[in-house]
């Protein structure tokens, strides 16, 4: 992972060098781009918020960007909301995760359906993978971004939809999809507690695990207005958060991530040795 030829995938799709460069550059860079297609995948509706940046700086460099969520939210119940488990919460979600994308300016999202809390079985699993088979069959994505082992928070669905989309990409066995990244918070910045309102934002901050920064090559700057439009497009998710807990996700946003997406990238192809101790 670490010999990963990072300026080499930050000129050729990111452009994470455009911090750097006029803005007559960018615009040059941008049009003379082919359009790729990009796809997160999480488990539940409002997991992409740290990479919500970059999705809608991609979308507005033209390429096609899909966000596809595994589960339906349908066990995320918060009591200000006072919407039951089930059906109607899992009808809400879905119109937010919609809310989300048009924020985004991305395309609608793609929800897989599969229960809440429920993935960490062998049922669940193989449907899963089903389902991400035939989406990658269909949108034959050039890069799919997801949760690495530590699932961000922790969550034992995070997890599993990270391992699936990995399984999937290893394997070389379906039509599948080009490279493959894991975001990730460092652990630099996760170390600077922001003060934030709320305890449950106190305790989702504490149980979070970031990765060192050193194991987080690819690092893609976004606008101020790509992440102005990221934190309304958090917003969208009003059933998960009364006002203060949207607040302190805003600060979240700005003290985890700052103006920058961090992402590794799986392994390293073409990497052999017979050593392990070099
Ligand atoms: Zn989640």
């Amino acid at each position: 992972m670490k010999n990963y030829l990072l300026p080499a995938a930050c000129l050729l799709f990111f452009g994470c060098s455009d911090k750097q460069k006029s803005s007559s550059e960018t615009i040059t860079e941008v049009n003379n781009a082919t359009p790729k297609t990009v796809m997160a995948v999480f488990a539940h509706p409002d997991d992409e918020i740290d990479v919500s940046p970059l999705l809608t700086r991609l979308a507005s460099q033209g390429h096609k960007v899909y966000l596809t969520i595994a589960t339906n939210g349908d066990m995320g119940i918060r009591e200000h909301a006072k919407i039951p488990a089930g059906d109607s919460l899992a009808h809400v979600r879905a119109r937010e995760t919609e809310c989300t994308c048009k924020t985004l300016g991305i395309n609608p999202p793609i929800m897989l359906g599969l229960g809440d809390g429920k993935l960490t079985n062998w049922n669940a699993l193989s449907v899963l993978r089903k389902r991400l088979d035939s989406i990658f069959a269909i949108y034959k994505p050039d890069i799919v971004i997801t949760w690495g082992a530590e699932g961000g928070s922790g969550h034992p669905d995070h997890r599993m939809v990270g391992a699936v989309v990995t399984e999937i990409y290893q394997a070389g066995q379906s039509t599948g999809f080009g490279k493959l990244f894991y975001t990730a918070i460092p652990t630099e910045h996760w170390r600077d507690e922001p003060p934030y309102k709320s305890e449950p934002q106190t305790s989702y901050h504490r149980q979070y695990k970031p990765v060192e920064k050193k194991y987080l090559p690819v690092r893609i700057w976004c606008s101020k207005e790509e992440n102005k439009i990221a934190r309304e497009a958090m917003r969208c998710n009003v059933s998960q958060y009364p006002p203060e807990e949207l607040d302190d996700n805003e600060l979240w946003m700005n003290n985890m991530n700052r103006d920058t997406v961090y992402l590794r990238p799986y392994a390293n192809a073409g990497y052999v040795s017979d050593a392990i101790f070099k």
